[in-house]
């Protein structure tokens, strides 16, 4: 049995990036940046007023000046003459050294003069480079996408960055009491809530479209024709889900050996999630994640998260340092425990706590879950802060 730490090192020793592409600047939205995007110029490209109002000479006497003219956002700077001011804008270029604006609030315009009531002081003005340098890293290779960041690299001039191309993933159900969640289960038989679930994460984390879904019975022929029919579409992660114990009704195992994975993983330290399954063949990787629906939950943020984390050159997801509501209540177990939790706030700040579960099987928590906590097998540490994986927004 691997240790949860064990399987991370081998899903970064065999997932490998795939390769990069160009996209236009807000179609990257999500996606890993893959260079490092570097400033063009200095931020500001030049100094410019961060008020309206007059720009005169900074070591100017006079507090009663003439009006001569102005400078509006889009026109070179220009110096006043002494014992002249000329009128700016917000964003208007200035002088990088000599001059001063002296906001609209602290002057008077009386037809042509300008009468200050403050001396020329060096304030309101951005200073070329006073944000970073021409050359500086705006946003590092392996960065997600973001809003503020897609923003960031429109500043540098940047339309096409150079990004990881979308995974494209394969995703089998197994399990004769399966059937379709727009169906009426016969006695006996379930609805697939594992199918909705992980199309939903894949999007929701990785961006992904599943490229091919297929729901299958319980046969292993079945199994091996799909998983040959996957090596030839062109799929770069292959996920099976159910099956993956020791049974003789679960061919995961099997049937991902006959098919010539090696398997890496065949049980991990780990509650829930512990049948987890991981093969590779060639620069395919394969999960076979347990059925039970909490544990593939837990399973595809701590594993199928990552592999693909590393497909895409991104830095796996973090864990946070996160105080745990009743921690003393926690108890340790033989297995590392990945338990899901909401996040709280209260008047000592932010808090995990945990959502009642009552075995692998249990779906509830996941109405609610923001995040999993992770307790080693000798507990939480005795300051009740243990280490907090987040998996959804937080919406107190
Ligand atoms: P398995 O990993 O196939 O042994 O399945 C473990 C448990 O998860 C069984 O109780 C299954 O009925 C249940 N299960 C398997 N697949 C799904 C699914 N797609 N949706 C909901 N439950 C499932
Ligand atoms: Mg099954």
């Amino acid at each position: 049995m691997k240790s949860v730490e064990q399987t991370w090192d081998l899903l970064d020793r065999h997932c490998a990036p795939l390769q990069s592409i160009q996209v236009e600047l807000v179609s990257a939205l999500g996606r890993i940046l893959r260079e490092d995007a570097v400033a063009d110029a200095d931020q500001p490209p030049f100094s410019r007023s961060a008020m309206d109002g007059y720009l005169v000479r900074l070591n100017e006497p006079s507090s009663v000046l003439k009006m001569v003219g102005e400078v509006t956002p889009g026109m070179g700077p220009r110096m006043p003459e002494s014992g002249c001011a000329l009128r700016v804008f917000t964003g208007s270029a200035v002088p990088d050294e000599g001059a001063a604006v002296v906001m609209q609030e602290d002057a008077e315009l009386d037809g042509e003069t300008v009468i200050l009531r403050v001396a020329p002081a060096p304030l309101h003005v951005r200073l070329q480079g006073s944000h970073g340098r021409r050359g500086d890293v705006l946003v590092s290779a392996g960065s997600r996408l973001t809003p503020g960041r897609i923003a960031l690299l429109a500043t540098a001039g940047i339309t096409r960055p150079k990004v990881s191309r979308i995974v494209q993933v394969a995703h089998v159900i197994t399990g004769s009491e399966i059937v379709g969640s727009g169906e009426q289960p016969a006695p006996g038989q379930i609805r697939d809530s594992n199918s909705p679930m992980i199309l939903a994460l894949l999007r929701d984390k990785a961006g992904v479209e599943c490229s091919f879904h297929r729901r299958l019975a319980e046969s292993p022929a079945a199994l091996k024709a799909t998983i040959e029919e996957v090596l030839g579409a062109g799929i770069d992660l292959l996920i099976v889900s159910g099956g993956a114990s020791v049974s003789e009704r679960d061919h995961t195992k099997p049937v991902l050996r006959d098919t010539g994975f090696e398997l890496l993983v065949e049980q991990v330290n780990c509650r829930p999630g512990k049948p987890l399954t991981v093969g590779i063949k060639k620069r395919l990787p394969a999960f076979g994640l347990p059925g039970n629906p909490l544990s593939h939950f837990v399973c595809f943020h701590l594993f199928v998260r990552r592999a693909i984390a590393r497909l895409t050159g991104e830095a796996p997801p973090a864990l946070l340092r996160m105080r745990v509501e009743d921690a003393h209540r926690v108890k340790p177990n033989p297995r590392e425990s990945w338990l899901p939790c909401r996040l709280i706030s209260d008047e000592a700040g932010m808090a995990a706590q945990i959502l009642p579960w009552r075995d692998s099987s249990d779906l509830t928590a996941l109405a609610h879950v923001h995040g999993l906590l992770r307790v080693p097998s000798e507990g939480l540490n005795r300051d009740g802060v243990g280490e907090f994986l987040p998996t959804g927004e937080f919406e107190p």
